[in-house]
């Protein structure tokens, strides 16, 4: 089952010129899963709101996640001074919100009905308590897990996975659980890109460190074996699914290609399902021209697979 309504789409008008991505491949996977008779579409029926952002985050980023600024570092666009807060609050930040509301349904909704569900937006995993980076505001993996054990669905005791198969070290959630042993991180990345971060690197129990341009054959080989390692005594699954491992794909420099995603996603589920583990996959990053059209043939491959 997919989540992920229109909000969730990134419309950044004079912005897409500075910033190399398809902002609305959110609405492009919706629009065609939406033609399939067997998949079930839910959405949030809001964005998350500040309140709920606010219990997350420490006092600095409070202000920061406010300030113009902060959030140009962030997002890694240049501070024009036609870009002013509102417009960025309005193009991305709420476009993000959304996300974070899906992270929220859909763990939700997985640990209710104990099955998979799919955010297509989300996995937010370069920001963190403290900071924000990456063209990550909230990290919403840490979000929903606060929000699950104030609602009682999830205790501090209970074990929780985080799989990251990005093609980014997802060093927010590192740093988000650093202190956490229930938490267990399986992360798939390329080990010459950003983030260079050992010490988050450390935090990661189960690492698959990659070398740029490694061939889809040699990734899915190391990520099975990483699977492997898994036990099945989760009670929630969290997937950064990033589609950002493309060969197309300028930052990840990886050499996957669609297929190879589809094949990804489909081991993930395969495993997850396999042990009894409920889960919410989340998007990730990637917004190459093959972002949407890997997604979609992915979704296919895990809907005929009888997930
Ligand atoms: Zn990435």
């Amino acid at each position: 089952m997919q989540q992920g309504p229109p909000e969730y789409n990134y419309r950044l008008g004079i912005l897409r010129y500075l910033h190399p991505f398809d902002g609305v491949k959110f609405e492009t996977i919706y629009t065609e899963i939406c033609k399939k008779s067997n998949v079930d579409l839910i959405s949030p029926p809001s964005q998350v709101s500040m309140e709920i952002i606010d219990e997350y985050v420490n006092e600095v980023m409070h202000y920061r996640i406010r300030n113009k600024n902060g959030i140009c570092n962030a997002l890694e666009i240049p501070k024009i001074p036609l870009v002013n807060f509102s417009f960025l609050n309005k193009k991305i930040l709420i476009p993000m919100r959304w996300g974070v509301a899906g992270t929220i349904l859909g763990a939700t909704k997985a640990l209710e009905n104990n099955d998979i569900y799919w955010n297509l937006s989300g996995g937010y995993h370069h920001a963190m308590q403290q900071n924000m980076e990456g063209f990550c505001i909230y990290n919403d993996i840490g979000i929903t897990y606060q929000q699950l054990i104030k609602k009682g669905l999830l205790t501090s005791d209970d074990k929780i996975l985080i799989i990251d198969t990005d093609a980014h070290h997802g060093n927010g959630n590192a740093y988000s659980f650093i202190d956490n042993s229930k938490v267990t991180i399986l992360d798939v990345y390329n080990s010459s890109v950003y983030p260079q971060d050992n010490y988050s690197r450390s935090r990661v129990d189960i690492p698959v460190p990659l070398m740029p341009g490694t061939q889809g054959k040699d990734y899915l080989e190391k990520y099975g074996q990483a699977l492997d390692k898994l036990d099945s005594d989760y009670k929630i699954a969290f997937v950064v699914a990033g589609t950002d491992t493309l060969s197309v794909d300028k930052l990840g420099r990886l050499n996957l290609e669609i297929d190879d995603i589809a094949e990804r996603e489909k081991m993930t589920l395969t495993a997850l399902k396999n042990r009894g583990i409920p889960a919410v996959i989340l998007g990730g990053g990637g917004y190459s021209k093959d972002s949407a059209k890997s997604v979609i043939k992915a979704i296919e491959t895990c809907v005929e697979a009888g997930f």
